[in-house]
């Protein structure tokens, strides 16, 4: 089966592109239009090309426009962390992975978002099987967190000096920890 991965980051993807290549066929797929500034996108970016060189795997940098993005949350931009706002943010991620997915002719998708501890797994899995429905394709749900999965994406990302940011991505996250 050939799974296109949605990746956030370098150091997420770590975990999940170990575990979903042990059985699948696994292209990345880098679609973060939340990522606030251009030059922190630019950051992971490079993270993501330095791991996918370092492991020999593909992945599609579809070009970064965060305007549809911002429509995505527009009326939520003032809530927290973890709240309806990062549900339409990951909700808009999933449905444009599931649509390009379909359109390169992919079997399924799946997230990299479930390696972090900070977000919610039942939703991501929840919102995943909803839009591969809609697109008529599979999903693959995970909870790569899950048997150290986290700890190991951690030790990875320093054996091969990959960057770890600081913030979630959007610029409401960024104002937060620079507060
Ligand atoms: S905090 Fe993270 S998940 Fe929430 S809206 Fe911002 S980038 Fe998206």
């Amino acid at each position: 089966m050939k799974i296109l991965l949605h990746i956030c980051c370098a150091p997420d993807a770590t975990t999940a592109y170990k575990r979903l290549s042990a059985e699948y066929e696994v292209v990345g797929y880098f679609f973060n239009p939340n990522v606030h500034p251009v030059e922190e996108y630019i950051k992971r970016k490079n993270a993501l090309e330095k791991l996918s060189s370092a492991w020999k795997f593909d992945v599609f940098y579809p070009f970064y426009d965060p305007q549809p993005w911002f429509r995505a949350v527009k009326g939520l931009e003032d809530l927290s962390e973890g709240s309806m706002r990062c549900k339409a943010c990951i909700a808009f991620r999933m449905r444009q992975t599931a649509l390009a997915a379909k359109k390169m002719g992919f079997d399924a998708f799946a997230t990299s978002l479930t390696t972090s501890p900070h977000k919610d797994v039942n939703f991501i899995n929840e919102i995943g099987a909803k839009m591969a429905k809609y697109v008529r394709i599979g999903y693959i749900p995970s909870a790569f967190r899950k048997k150290d999965g986290f700890k190991e994406s951690v030790r990875y990302s320093h054996e091969l000096g990959l960057y770890r940011q600081d913030y979630c991505g959007c610029t409401f996250s960024l104002r937060k920890v620079r507060r």
